[in-house]
């Protein structure tokens, strides 16, 4: 009797070990480095493997009819952007780009919580939606993706000069996101490589497509077009990124948006 007794205080405390266990394993997974950026994503049950290139999600799940990707906004490069903050041994790198106009703003990096929720199965919208200020897209890195103007709907035309060397720079809030191409991807992946999505569910490429720099009178109004992609062999309509404005969209969502929350 009282060895059955132990054995069960026992049971019952390996039980609670392994549940804590399994408590901090979950934890550690969706959580992001807290100096090196990097994210070890938590990918869900009938996910399909096109999404599992967001390799800098936190966590990417499906309900069958929209793929939810949680992100951090963090980028997984270096940025001027990180200066004085706690990734800054790690991720802090002085300008080095290209642009002789170059002026750094005066917002940090910070951490900023995004989800969206995106359409599993893209469908063209009836009425074509415009972009919001904010979030349009997320990059494979799970840097926000934004569309082609700043606050008030102003033209990009002096923000441009404080996009860092991988074409990106934070807001107000520290939230890092790109307005054009991020070069960062597009040299680890090719000119002609999948970028990301945009809210309606179609796919973001780069400016290449068939060893051809694409130009905007490539691509319809929403700067995209249909073809077979490497990831979609049978064809999908996809957005292109081009190198003069509106850069990754035109006017407004090609498909049925999906929705973001911060
Ligand atoms: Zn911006
Ligand atoms: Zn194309």
């Amino acid at each position: 009797m009282e060895n059955k007794l132990i054995g069960i205080v026992q049971g019952s405390t390996l039980l609670i070990t392994a549940i804590l266990l399994t408590a901090t394993i979950a934890c550690k997974k969706a959580a992001s480095d807290s100096t090196t950026g990097t994210t070890t994503t938590t990918i869900g049950t009938g996910v399909p493997d096109i999404y599992k290139k967001i390799y800098g999600a936190t966590s990417i799940t499906t309900d069958g009819t929209y793929i939810t990707i949680k992100a951090t906004s963090l980028p997984d490069h270096k940025s001027p952007y990180y200066k004085g903050t706690q990734w800054a041994a790690t991720l802090y790198e002085a300008y080095n780009g290209t642009n002789p106009l170059w002026s750094q703003n005066p917002n940090s990096i910070a951490e900023n919580d995004v989800t969206y929720k995106i359409p599993l199965n893209p469908t063209v919208a009836s009425t074509h939606s415009a972009t919001p200020l904010g979030p349009m897209g997320v990059a494979l890195n799970g840097v926000p993706i934004f569309n082609q103007y700043a606050a008030g709907g102003a033209a990009l035309t002096g923000e441009v000069n404080s996009f860092d060397e991988y074409d990106g720079h934070p807001q107000q809030s520290g939230m890092y996101h790109y307005h054009a191409e991020p070069y960062y991807l597009t040299t680890k992946n090719g000119e002609s490589s999948l970028i990301g999505f945009l809210l309606d569910g179609f796919p973001v490429y780069g400016p290449m497509e068939n060893g051809k720099t694409l130009t905007n009178a490539d691509l319809d109004v929403y700067h995209g077009h249909t073809s077979a992609t490497a990831d979609y062999p049978n064809g999908i309509y996809h957005y292109h990124i081009t190198s003069a404005a509106p850069y990754i969209n035109g006017n407004g969502f090609y498909g049925t948006a999906g929705t973001v929350s911060q």
